[in-house]
């Protein structure tokens, strides 16, 4: 057991600290106002070699770990706490991962360097209107005609269609399709890398449009409708009907990186709140000096510390396993990614609503910034990449047993 991280790690930090504190702090706001485009903030990332962080070199990557991505994660949550940014990247780590690891070499070569400089973006299509917790039940279908599979129906709540169309190169989502009968459940379900927009040309055979957020307005979130989108085979990820398994794996990764947004963020107001209540005097003492304001500070760092190690924790697993250490199954990836999900997301939540009562009536008006953290973690609070009955469903039946969950 090490809590020291190694030489390259913190040298990986100081950078991401000192790239997210010079380029994305200063911005942060005006991204969440629409002032600062996240297209403009990609080309950034992508410079400073933060997007596909895990990706090999072959393809552009930095040949780096899931740490190394959780850590950078949540660098760049604690300097853009709406999480416009902090969630670019983090997608950026799990679903072009996927690519690579499911993908055909011909689309490997293709998208995945575009994806690291920041000219493309790989998202996840999986949501239905029907409900997004049933992946296995998902409707879409996956057609072939002729030479190409075409894809019809209707994805909602997918994060990066706006800015796909943007990018210069585009992207596209990890689509999760049916391609077999409804009844198989997973056993009928295929992976794509559905491209919207390639080399620039944006592809016929679908529509979308974004929805009106709450939050986290750097990084738009919205309605796609697939009308024959056409899908060249070389974009299947996996085997025909196994692709229930690329989406899964996908999901573990995305939690884990979600562990560290939220964790940042977290941290990001609890300095914010630590400041406050030092200087804040009422009744002719700082408020921290009432032990009802410094128990509860005290507790929620406490409980912060915990949900970081389960954070690094899960990173730490998911580089064992994909580095090939049989000792790890995709089940400890599942479940360390669900615990650090489960744990750091309600609890940045929480740290928010605490701070805020800390700011007081302050806290309720833009300028103070709490708040825009506050709707930016609520994103994963209500559900986005797994609700929270989702993440002790996974934890329960991996350690309970299927048997009885
Ligand atoms: C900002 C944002 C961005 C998003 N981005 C994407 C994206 O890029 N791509 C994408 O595909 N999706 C995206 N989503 C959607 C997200 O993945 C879904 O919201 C999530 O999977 C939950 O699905 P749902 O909202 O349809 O809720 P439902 O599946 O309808 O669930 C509703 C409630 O029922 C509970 N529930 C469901 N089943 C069970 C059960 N068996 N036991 C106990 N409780 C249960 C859930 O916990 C939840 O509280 C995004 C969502 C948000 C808010």
């Amino acid at each position: 057991m090490d809590f020291e991280l190694s030489r390259e790690d913190r040298l990986f930090l100081e950078s991401v600290k000192s790239f997210a504190e010079r380029v994305i702090a200063p911005r942060w706001v005006d991204l969440d106002e629409g002032k600062w485009p996240i297209e403009e903030a990609a080309a950034r990332l992508g410079e400073a070699g933060l997007l596909g962080i895990p990706l090999s070199s072959k393809y552009g990557g930095q040949d780096g770990t899931f740490l190394q991505a959780a850590l950078a994660v949540e660098e760049l949550a604690y300097a853009d706490p709406s999480l416009a940014v902090p969630v670019y990247v983090l997608l950026e780590t799990a679903w072009p991962y996927m690519v690579q690891r499911y993908g055909r070499e011909e689309a490997k070569e293709e998208v995945l360097p575009e994806v690291a400089r920041g000219r493309a973006f790989v998202g996840i299509g999986s949501t239905e209107p029907q409900g997004g917790s049933d992946v296995a039940s998902v409707v879409t279908k996956a057609v072939k005609e002729g030479d190409l599979w075409k894809l019809y129906g209707e994805k909602n709540m997918v994060t990066g269609v706006a800015t796909i169309l943007n990018l210069p190169y585009g992207g596209g989502v990890v689509a999760i399709t049916r391609t077999g009968r409804v009844e198989d459940k997973h056993r009928g379900i295929t992976t794509f890398l559905a491209l919207l927009k390639r080399r620039g040309r944006v592809t016929p055979g679908f529509t979308h449009r974004d929805w009106d957020e709450i939050g986290r307005h750097g990084l738009p979130t919205g309605y796609l409708t697939l009308e024959g989108l056409p899908v060249e085979e070389v974009f299947m990820l996996g085997e025909l009907n196994g692709g229930f398994k690329v989406a899964m794996e996908g999901f573990n990764l995305a939690r884990t990186v979600i562990g560290a947004a939220s964790v940042g963020a977290a941290r990001w107001l609890l300095d914010r709140g630590l400041e406050w209540i030092r200087q804040r005097v009422v009744f002719g003492r700082p408020i921290a000096s009432y032990q009802a304001v410094s128990f509860r500070f005290a507790e929620l760092y406490a409980r912060l510390q915990a949900a970081q190690l389960a954070v690094y924790k899960a990173a730490w697993v998911a580089d064992r396993f994909y580095r090939g250490d049989s000792a790890f199954t995709v089940q400890d990836v599942a479940t360390a990614g669900a615990v650090a999900k489960l744990l750091a997301v309600p609890l940045a939540v929480e740290v928010a609503l605490e701070v805020m009562k800390w700011f007081g009536g302050a806290s309720y008006f833009k300028e103070t910034n709490v708040a825009r953290a506050l709707l930016g973690v609520l994103s994963y609070y209500v559900g986005a990449e797994g609700a929270e009955n989702i993440m002790k469903l996974i934890i329960a039946r991996n350690v309970v047993g299927r048997e009885f969950v």
